[in-house]
């Protein structure tokens, strides 16, 4: 929404809500009302009370399942109509950079390109980062994992299965992403089929697993699928009648890194720049976050005909903040899933990291509509913590940091895993920065729902604390 209103895009704004996708963009796409959890262990029943689910509320847009071929079909040809030169099937293969005059591209068919500017968005195998050599060797992410993944159908949504009888989350699990968490790893659960005007019965399946403690087996994706589903027979009753509809796709470790992002006359963004993990979905937002810094510069570089590279420094500032965050976020979430107190208590981590700058964000979207002016936008980048927006920016990294460290004296063995989610909800629970009506710090509250009411409660206890602008 904010990019569309800032650059003037409006094509771009269905894309803020399930409504506007599945009605202008593509009816394939699914919803995502919300984000739930099932914690699984291993040889035991699943404990009903296991569970835990952030509620997208409608006020909120709600959110959408992407099907990305449609996505990206809409919004290339959006990006057609603004006068982007199409070039389909060119594959770039060699790169030089002058740093006075700008980048010369050439394709494996012998095309040559020139620009100004090079932004690269080419994903794992960015030849801007082989040309200069910016991967960073090994990567600085804390967190391991591969992945396994596939569209299926036939998939009969969780809440149907015996395991799922007993739970009192407050939304269904198929209207939203289902994420069953175990030790070792997560399997997601991501419906297109999930609305009325759905003309798509696909769903997204996916298993993640830290490759240190599941390293990969001399099987097929399907294979291994199949025995993960043996050893969990509450998670198994959802996929009886699940067949894959196209070939798994079966990966190695799937961090990485780069040294910088920026550089003269160029810039690395999002996949091209770095990769995490896909629990809790911060792809696409992390993706257009980066698109929102870079666009104005760009805009103004080209204006001035002055491209550089310090123009462009807060962009790499922001990527590499954005990938430290994620790690943090699943790293403790993976050392979370050996026991579910710590799990449910690093939850609520991620729920503060991820609702305090979405506010924060939403307010400034809000100023923006109402005044036209642009400079709270700006004034968001004013922030010591690069991919988290002041006020909550610090306060969000200190918790982040004790998270951290938490986890790591569990995975040393120094901390029991249940001690770790004591201090853990202590610490959140006595946070003043955080909402006191929203009762993180609560183990036994482990569902949120952003309700005009407890908004409400929110805005009489923020009172005074919170600054005006
Ligand atoms: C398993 C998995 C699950 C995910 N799930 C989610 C999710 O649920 N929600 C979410 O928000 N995000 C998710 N993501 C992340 C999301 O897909 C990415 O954030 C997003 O696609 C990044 O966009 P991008 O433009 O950087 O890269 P991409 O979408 O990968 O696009 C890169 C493009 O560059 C092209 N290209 C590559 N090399 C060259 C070359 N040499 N020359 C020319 N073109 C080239 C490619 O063909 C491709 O079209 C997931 C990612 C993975 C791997």
């Amino acid at each position: 929404m904010t990019i569309a209103k800032r650059y003037d895009v409006p094509e771009i704004e269905p894309l803020a809500s399930f409504r506007g996708t599945v009605e202008k963009v593509s009816p394939m796409c699914g919803r995502k009302q919300n984000f739930g959890f099932v914690y699984h262990r291993e040889g035991q029943s699943q404990h009903p009370e296991h569970i835990n689910q952030l509620v997208i509320p409608e006020w909120q847009r709600t959110e959408s399942h992407i099907f990305r071929q449609d996505s990206d079909a809409y919004l290339f040809h959006v990006a057609v109509k603004y006068g982007a030169e199409p070039r389909l099937n060119t594959r770039i293969t060699g790169i030089e950079v002058d740093p006075a005059t700008g980048a010369v591209l050439r394709s494996d068919r012998g095309a040559e390109f020139r620009a100004k500017y090079l932004v690269d968005a080419s994903g794992y195998r960015s030849p801007v980062a082989d040309t200069f050599g910016l991967r960073e060797e090994p990567t600085r992410a804390r967190h391991h994992s591969r992945t396994l993944f596939t569209h299926m159908i036939g998939v009969t949504p969780f809440d149907d299965a015996a395991a799922a009888r007993s739970h009192k989350q407050p939304n269904p699990w198929h209207h939203g992403t289902l994420h069953h968490v175990f030790d070792g790893g997560w399997l997601w659960v991501i419906p297109f089929d999930n609305h009325d005007d759905s003309l798509n019965p696909l769903c997204s399946v996916g298993l993640t697993l830290d490759e240190r403690v599941f390293p990969k087996p001399d099987l097929t994706p399907q294979q291994e699928f199949d025995d993960f589903l043996r050893r969990f027979p509450d998670i198994a009753e959802q996929f009886r009648s699940a067949k894959a509809v196209r070939p798994w796709v079966g990966t190695g470790r799937l961090q990485y890194s780069a040294t910088r992002t920026v550089g003269d006359r160029y810039c690395l963004t999002a996949h091209a720049a770095g990769f995490i993990d896909a629990l809790y979905s911060r792809g696409l937002t992390n993706t257009l976050e980066v698109v929102n810094a870079l666009a104005w510069r760009l805009i103004e570089a080209s204006r001035d005909d002055d491209w550089s590279t310090e123009r462009f420094a807060y962009v790499d500032a922001l990527q590499q903040g954005l990938f430290d965050v994620h790690d943090d976020l699943v790293y403790c979430s993976f050392v979370g899933f050996r026991h579910y107190d710590l799990w449910n208590a690093v939850v609520r981590v991620w729920k503060s990291t991820s609702i305090l700058p979405t506010m924060t964000v939403e307010k400034a979207l809000r100023t923006f509509l109402k005044t036209g002016d642009a400079q709270v936008f700006l004034d968001l980048e004013k922030t010591e913590t690069p991919g988290l927006p002041d006020p909550v920016g610090k306060d969000i990294t200190r918790l982040l940091e004790f998270t951290r460290h938490t986890c790591q004296a569990v995975e040393s063995g120094e901390l029991a895993a249940d001690h770790a989610a004591a201090a853990l909800f202590a610490w959140i629970h006595d946070a003043a920065f955080l909402p006191a009506p929203f009762e993180l710090g609560l183990p036994d509250n482990r569902y949120f729902e952003a309700t005009p009411h407890l908004l409400e409660r929110e805005g009489e206890w923020a009172g005074p604390r919170r600054p005006s602008t």
